[in-house]
């Protein structure tokens, strides 16, 4: 048996079939359980057949503590309130976890904190390598060209998706804000329409664009007097974020208690870490504000 078992909650959904595959493809991890939300008529299907993968002997159960029995590990990508009573139980059964909801609440932000007061947690907004290296390249942009730049955040994502702006875009906002000097809860403008007034210089604005399949799309554009810079990012396949969860889930086991991000995961974050809320032993230190 290999070390680290994963269930994988939302087993039903897009991301969730996605990530059946990735987890059957890891050398190194088994796929132990597929949880769907509550009378789901997937129950007791097989979890590779639901992936289109072929069978594999691991039967969908809407019971998340029977699933967490098997598992040390689970990845999470279901809806803010599911992950928040998946915490609760990981937390209580000493499970790590994977979490890819985006749209917490506060509320809820601060319950996935406690959980992870008491196990690993990996929390983000975006499990691909190229967003998580495009926060680095956004930190050293809005440094190096400051406030005379004007700084706008576009996303489109698939007609299906239920919370806007995306949480890349946010999370994309927090580290602009940040090497801006900025407060992102003070200084972001949600769409434009009407008589707004000239753009005030202070500001970071957001564009939300839904519709069609897009898988999920991200440009900063910093815009300056005669010249402009756009930082883009394309995600072209959900199998990008579920190679970054699964990779994920492999790194997160036998971590001390703590929220990490994706730059734990990478390696890129800084030893001294960020000067967030919340600090895993060895994590970047980012608080779950900046991280959601
Ligand atoms: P989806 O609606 O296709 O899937 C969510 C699934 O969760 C559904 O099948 C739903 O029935 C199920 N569910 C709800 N409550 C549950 C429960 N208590 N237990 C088990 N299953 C439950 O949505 P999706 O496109 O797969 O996205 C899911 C979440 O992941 C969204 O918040 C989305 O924004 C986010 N997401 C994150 C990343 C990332 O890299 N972090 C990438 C893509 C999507």
């Amino acid at each position: 048996m290999n070390d680290n078992r994963v269930a994988i909650a939302g087993a039903a959904g897009r991301m969730g079939r996605h990530l059946i595959e990735a987890c059957l493809q890891h050398p190194r991890l088994e796929l132990s359980g597929a949880v769907v939300r509550a009378g789901s008529s997937l129950t007791g299907r097989d979890a590779g057949e639901l992936a289109g993968q072929g069978a594999v002997g691991v039967r969908v159960t809407d019971n998340l503590t029977e699933a967490l029995q098997a598992a040390n590990v689970l990845i999470d990508f279901t809806l803010p309130d599911a992950t928040v009573d998946n915490a609760r139980l990981c937390a209580d059964k000493g499970v790590a976890m994977v979490v890819g909801t985006t749209g917490l609440g506060e509320e809820q932000k601060q319950a996935l904190e406690n959980a992870a007061g008491v196990v690993p947690i990996v929390l983000a907004p975006n499990f691909s390598v190229g967003i998580t290296l495009s926060l680095r390249l956004l930190e050293t942009a809005a440094r190096v060209l400051g406030d005379d730049f004007d700084v706008e955040v576009v996303e489109a994502h698939h007609r299906h998706k239920i919370d806007a702006p995306s949480g890349t875009a946010l999370r994309m906002g927090e580290v602009l804000a940040k090497a801006l000097g900025r407060n992102l809860d003070e200084c972001a403008v949600f769409g434009r329409e009407g008589r707004t007034g000239e753009r005030d210089p202070s500001t970071i604005g957001f564009e939300t664009i839904r519709g069609g399949d897009v898988v999920g799309e991200h440009t900063v554009l910093f815009l300056g007097d005669g010249e402009r810079l756009e930082i883009t990012h394309r995600a072209s396949s959900r199998m990008t974020f579920a190679r970054g969860a699964v990779r994920s889930a492999d790194w997160v086991v036998g971590r001390g208690p703590g929220l990490y991000d994706m730059e734990d995961v990478l390696g890129l974050a800084s030893p001294q870490g960020d000067a967030g809320s919340l600090s895993g032993p060895g994590g970047s230190g980012a608080g779950i504000d900046s991280i959601v």
